[in-house]
């Protein structure tokens, strides 16, 4: 098998490349340009080399335009991986199954998930069962592009609205996965494990996969955002959850996307294009969908989320001093320093609430699932309130029936 942790060839070599041949006369020599020597490592190209300042003004008329467009990527690439760190810390709090095992043979990760057994936030995510930070990056974005697209658009939207003239939602389809998941799930009341459909695979009458074959190869549904940078109209792709395919780069140009990744463009909208209404997708064993009360539980679980994600956001950029601008602005050590320390941030907020949305008794948040009528009442009642006294609009206010 070829090598199982692939990601962008050029960035872990531009990072390691400390000489080069001058850009002018070809000499070898440790020097680099100056002015985009930084931002070469953060969009992941090899720097430009120059032995000296007589070789710098010689092939400044040629290298002018490189080293603009260079320095106009790095915040948008710098954006794309702290969007990516944001979005990793966020999901294991809203992810509402049971990761129980994983196992990762040649290209393919298998894990196997319980659904209902335990309350939400009863038992938080099982990091524990994960060494590798990426096959655990795989297991969280597996099947959940669409969630991503929904969950991260508001900070999309705050990060690149000035740096970006167009912000779009792509639906396509996936081509040369560099790698697979697969994700087997039980129920409380049913202790078999079938593999669900997510969005590559359909399940035929007896629970098994069976992939879509489009052209020969799997019907992979995948959504990203695209982008186009103001100062140099360049189309980029977005794309948070790829680590269910193998890949771990955020920020991709289009046209590499297109050329590498992707079959098919199915859609093609604003921001807010994706529908989460249809996060019901996923099919059981019967090929029936999940039910829409389901995904409206789901959809206030992750308004409150959003909410205090964005809320602990404007928190710690006005304790820092920093808004998005200067941030992702910074020199990439300075940057992955203060990212880290952000993401750190949010990560622990986020853990506090879910534990005190379990502790305050409101059980709806705890998302364990009930046929007992009564208990029903008690629960849409107390979730109400809890999501009213956080100002959370609420779309269970519109059930009838909240099972
Ligand atoms: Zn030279
Ligand atoms: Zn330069």
């Amino acid at each position: 098998m070829a090598d199982l942790a692939p990601t962008t060839v050029n960035r872990d070599r531009a990072i390691h490349s400390l000489t080069g041949n001058c850009a002018a006369c070809g000499s070898s020599t440790t020097k680099t340009c100056s002015g985009c020597a930084d931002a070469s490592l953060v969009v992941g190209l090899d720097k430009t080399f120059y032995c000296g300042h007589d070789c710098q003004k010689t092939g400044w008329a040629a290298h002018k335009k490189t080293c603009k467009d260079l320095k106009a990527r790095k915040p948008l690439y710098q954006a794309g991986d702290l969007l990516r760190k944001l979005w990793l810390v966020y999901r294991p709090n809203i992810i509402i199954v049971d990761v129980e095992k994983v196992e990762v043979q040649d290209r393919v990760i298998t894990f196997w998930e319980s659904v209902g057994e335990t309350a939400y936030a009863e038992r938080p995510f099982a990091h524990h069962l994960f060494s590798d930070d990426r096959i655990k990056e795989s297991v969280l974005s597996a099947g959940a592009c669409g969630d991503a697209t929904f969950n991260m658009r508001r900070f999309v939207l705050d990060m690149l609205h000035g740096m970006c003239d167009e912000m779009e939602e792509i639906t396509v389809k996936i081509k040369n996965p560099l790698r697979i998941v697969r994700d087997f799930r039980r129920f409380a009341d049913d202790p078999t494990y079938r593999e669900i459909a997510c969005n590559r695979c359909q399940l035929d009458s007896m629970g098994n996969a069976v992939f879509e074959n489009n052209g020969g190869t799997p019907d992979w549904q995948h959504q990203v955002f695209r982008v186009r940078l103001r100062a140099t109209k360049e189309y980029f792709v977005i794309d948070l959850t790829n680590a269910q395919y193998g890949r771990y780069d955020s920020v991709i140009p289009w046209n590499d996307y297109l050329e590498e990744r992707v079959n098919v463009v199915k859609e093609l909208g604003p921001l807010g294009t994706y529908d989460e209404s249809k996060i019901g997708g996923l099919k059981d064993e019967s090929g029936t969908c999940y039910s829409t009360e389901n995904n409206i539980r789901y959809l206030d679980l992750v308004q409150f989320y959003q909410a205090r994600m964005r809320f602990e956001l404007t928190k710690w950029r006005a304790e820092n001093n920093l808004d998005y601008n200067s941030l992702l602005e910074l020199n990439k050590a300075g940057f992955d320093e203060k990212s880290q320390q952000l993401a750190d941030h949010i990560s622990s907020a986020l853990a506090g609430l879910r534990e005190a949305a379990f502790r305050s008794g409101d059980y709806a948040m705890n998302w364990r699932t009930t046929s007992d009528p009564e208990e029903c009442g008690k629960i849409r009642t107390q979730h109400l309130k809890f999501l009213a006294s956080h100002k959370i609009a609420s779309r269970a206010a519109e059930l009838k029936n909240w099972w």
